[in-house]
């Protein structure tokens, strides 16, 4: 059975009541994600409990890259830029389907951050930190080769470039195939379920006590260790405990906004200057471009994190800036996200200056909290923190857990040997997928986000229906295979985190909402109220992912 999936809810809620655990992760971003699949992998019985849909938090709004960090080399972080530099070939590994190797152009300008010679070296010493393979180190390269190299760029300003190795992915899906992994190995992720308060015995947290969203009914855990990985959400949970004195989070702003890729059809993905001395992503992506990101105080409710007319326009001049040509406008945005940095607090410095780096707090009465780090790092900040439960584990029992193995475990869907065989397969789909009439692009966007879990979901694809366009029974084919095997409970799950439709390609999703929403009313039942409901609820969100209100004073 696959407890995985979205039928089998009642008998997850059963196991997480009679399981006495010994880790239950609050949070289901990647960072829970991670410490969960570490520590079920070190043979610790263990559960993961998230509020809201896996990866709604941080962790779906990211620029989604797997990157070194090259911009705090410039504050001198040189261990969190060492550690994640190193993490970004140790995650591509493990899925290298999701996590691309995508080459990084730096245009280097006239009174821009970066001068030529500080570039060519800083680019040197990443490279060197992060382990980077020979034939992918940095190149240097004159002003004509990077107007060759990206023709849109401005040329009078323009003195040359630098040409690095990065890595993209799907910080949504990413974190889905941790969870997912983790569920292999016999962990209990369960999304919906809110922690509400902790339970303890002699001073000590033994449990918690948590809410089920979806029917409003109480679940109760035992366990020997609680981590507390919420996020932007982590001095609440904290509050709960009333353990959040001392450091605290300062949440920053992330805005990005998703132009069609003849917008600005840059050839490879450019990280470039703003005005205001910051830099910015415009990152090429199938038939679009996204464009990001902000860095902004924010004080607000996490939960109602929103792009603002301001967030559009500081990215569209930074843009135009930059591209002149592209004469980006807001009507030419067709999609957006915002979300929010869990960052720890430092005195006296602004939203852009705060380090990146993670920190572990524990309280008292024993909830270990980690608050901040960087997707890329996901794995090292689990291994971290388990073996934090390894020390108390071993003074408790007097056993050792194993050592941190996650390195070697691929990632669902990841069981390809390198880049070149992800080739291969998205090279075989191509012909397959062309014969059954789907728009070109398909074979990537599917290996991208399923690997080899595609074959799977392409014999779905392949049984007999009545659909006689073919990229809607692909669209309901996926929706089936998400159902099955990821958990969705609700629209967005699967508009949003899934299959990033909502952000990447928003009129697919409208073409096909009515017929996916019917689909979700067949197997949950929904009395036509509901359906109603749902339908008027995507519709706005769709609208307001591309339309935007000013910043409310
Ligand atoms: P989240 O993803 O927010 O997960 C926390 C979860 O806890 C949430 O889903 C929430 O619902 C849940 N939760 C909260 N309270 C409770 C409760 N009481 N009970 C149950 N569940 C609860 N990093 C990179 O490496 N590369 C990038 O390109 C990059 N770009 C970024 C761009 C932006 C704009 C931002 C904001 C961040 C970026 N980052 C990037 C950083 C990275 O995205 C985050 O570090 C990471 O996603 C944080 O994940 P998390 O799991 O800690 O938090």
């Amino acid at each position: 059975m696959n407890l995985f999936s979205s039928f089998y809810r009642d008998r997850l809620l059963e196991k997480l009541s009679n399981t006495h655990y010994d880790v239950v992760v609050i949070g289901g971003g990647i960072t829970g994600a991670g410490i969960a699949l570490d520590a079920v992998s070190r043979g610790l019985k263990t559960a993961l409990i998230e509020m809201s849909d896996f990866a709604s938090g941080t962790s779906s709004r990211s620029t989604k890259l797997i990157h070194g960090g090259l911009r705090y080399l410039k504050q001198f972080e040189i261990g969190l830029v060492r550690e994640v530099g190193r993490e970004r070939a140790v995650v591509h590994q493990l899925a290298p389907h999701l996590v691309r190797a995508e080459k990084m152009l730096l245009p280097l300008t006239t009174g821009g951050t970066y001068s030529k010679m500080a570039t060519s070296v800083g680019l040197m010493v990443y490279d060197v930190l992060a382990g980077v393979e020979k034939e992918d180190q940095r190149i240097m390269l004159s002003k004509e080769d990077t107007e060759k190299l990206e023709p849109m760029l401005k040329a009078d300003n323009l003195e040359g470039g630098g040409l690095y190795a990065e890595y993209r992915t799907d910080d949504a899906r990413l974190t889905i195939e941790v969870l997912k992994t983790a569920a292999r190995y016999g962990a209990h992720p369960v999304n919906y379920l809110k922690a509400e308060e902790f339970i303890y015995e002699e001073g000590q947290i033994t449990g918690l006590k948590c809410t089920d969203l979806t029917v409003n009914r109480q679940v109760l855990i035992r366990s020997r260790f609680v981590v507390n990985a919420a996020g932007p959400w982590v001095d609440q949970v904290r509050d709960l405990n009333r353990s959040a004195t001392g450091k605290r989070l300062h949440l920053t702003k992330g805005v990005h906004i998703v132009v069609d890729y003849q917008a600005l059809p840059v050839r490879q993905a450019v990280y470039f200057d703003v005005p205001d001395g910051r830099m910015i992503f415009a990152i090429p992506r199938g038939q679009i471009t996204y464009i990001g990101t902000t860095d902004t105080d924010y004080y607000g409710n996490p939960a109602d994190v929103k792009a603002w007319q301001e967030d559009v326009d500081y990215l569209i001049d930074a843009t135009n800036h930059t591209f002149p040509d592209a004469r980006l406008t807001r009507s030419h945005v067709i999609s957006s996200w915002a979300g929010l940095r869990p960052l720890v607090y430092e005195e006296g410095k602004s939203a852009s200056e705060i380090s990146r780096r993670d920190e572990i707090f524990e309280s008292p009465t024993g909830l270990i909290s980690i608050a901040g780090g960087k997707l890329t790092g996901y794995r090292k900040m689990a291994e971290r923190i388990v073996d934090l439960i390894g020390e108390k584990h071993w003074e408790q029992t007097g056993k050792d857990l194993p050592e941190c193995t996650t390195d070697q475990i691929p990632l669902c869907g990841g069981v390809f040997t390198n880049e070149e065989a992800v080739n291969e397969y998205i090279s075989d789909l191509k012909a397959l997928l062309s014969a059954a009439g789907l728009p070109e692009g398909t074979a990537e966007y599917l290996t991208g986000n399923y690997g080899r879990q595609t074959d799977q979901l392409l014999d779905q694809f392949n049984a007999p229906s009545d659909d006689t366009d073919p990229d809607l029974r692909l669209a309901k084919a996926e929706l089936w295979f998400c159902l099955h095997n990821e958990m969705v409970f609700s629209p967005l799950d699967f508009f949003e985190r899934r299959t990033g439709m909502l952000y990447f390609r928003p009129r697919r999703m409208a073409l096909y909402l009515q017929p996916l929403l019917d689909m979700f009313a067949w197997y949950f039942k929904w009395p036509a109220e509901k359906l109603q409901q749902e339908s008027e609820t995507l519709e706005k969100i769709l609208y307001e992912s591309a339309h935007f209100k000013p910043r409310p004073r």
